[in-house]
Parts: C-alpha cells; sequence; structure tokens
C-alpha cells in the first residue's frame, strides 16, 4: 500500500492590470457578455470567451431552463458554438467569469471539464483556462488537466489488448 499526493498548479493574480492584453481583453468580452446570461432562476450569471488559434473569439453564457437539467452552462455554450463554427479551430484559452462576487473565482462544474478535456485530447495541445468572479482573485490554468486530473478520455474506450 502506498499513499500518493497529486499537486496541481495555477497562478493567481490580484487584478485584472497585471495580465497581459490578450488575456486581460478575453476577461473584459466575457463580462461585458454576462448581461446576455440568461438565468432567471439561479440568478448566477455565467459567461465564458474562447480565444481560438485563427485569431477567433467565441462567446458564451449561461442558458437555463424550467426544466432545469434542460440548461447548459456558459463554458459549454461557448465552447460547443466555438468548434460547430470552427471545427478545425485549436482553442487556446477559455475564459469563464461570473457577476457573483467572491473572493477566489467560482470554478467549473465536472461536466465542463470532461467537455473542455475532449477537445484538449483531441487538438493535442493545451487549453489555458481562466476564471474570474467579479473581483475576485484571477485564477490560469495552464491546461485543463489541472482541473481535472485522472480524466476519462477516448483511448480509455479504444485500448485493446
Ligand atoms: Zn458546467
Amino acid at each position: 500500500m502506498k499513499e500518493t499526493t497529486l499537486n496541481i498548479k495555477f497562478t493567481e493574480y490580484d487584478h485584472i492590470n497585471e495580465l497581459n492584453v490578450n488575456d486581460a481583453q478575453l476577461i473584459q468580452s466575457a463580462e461585458e457578455n454576462l448581461k446576455n446570461a440568461y438565468a432567471p432562476y439561479s440568478l448566477f450569471k455565467v459567461s465564458s470567451a474562447i480565444q481560438l488559434n485563427n485569431a477567433k473569439m467565441v462567446l458564451g453564457t449561461n442558458q437555463e431552463n424550467a426544466a432545469y437539467p434542460s440548461g447548459l452552462c456558459a463554458e459549454r455554450v461557448a465552447i460547443f458554438s466555438a468548434k460547430s463554427t470552427y471545427p478545425t479551430a485549436n482553442v487556446e484559452t477559455v475564459v469563464i467569469v461570473t457577476a457573483q462576487e467572491n473572493s477566489t473565482p467560482f470554478s467549473p462544474c465536472g461536466g465542463c471539464r470532461q467537455v473542455l478535456m475532449e477537445y484538449e485530447l483531441t487538438q493535442k495541445k493545451p487549453i489555458r483556462v481562466i476564471l474570474k468572479s467579479g473581483n475576485s482573485k484571477i485564477w490560469i490554468f495552464n491546461s485543463v488537466k489541472d482541473l481535472l486530473p485522472f480524466a476519462f478520455d477516448a483511448d480509455d474506450i479504444l485500448k485493446k489488448e
């Protein structure tokens, strides 16, 4: 028997001014689009901005539904839209922001982590994830793997003896 510890790495910034211009602009675009979130039930508005390697940016917001499970998280709306419009483009960065004030950022749900991981694995290049909630600190992960260790991937299904 052996107990093992897994470390993950992320960077914390106190203020958006510490970020490079591209990351700061992505966050600002996502925050400006918070107004388009449709969250009449939770009142928890979330917005996402996706930066692709073809210089395109795609936005998404959470979309709720009276039949609760029929809604979808902002980052999944954004990445599905991005990959539907630009299927061959690589995803470089995913920004996820909320209108909710908190000292630390809210992080994506398990389902969204799995969706982001699918694209990271298929493009074979890490996707950066940037999180911010209101005036919270900003967390930057350099790979979805840091948010979803031991992720399930297609190789697990396709493995043959
Ligand atoms: Zn989610």
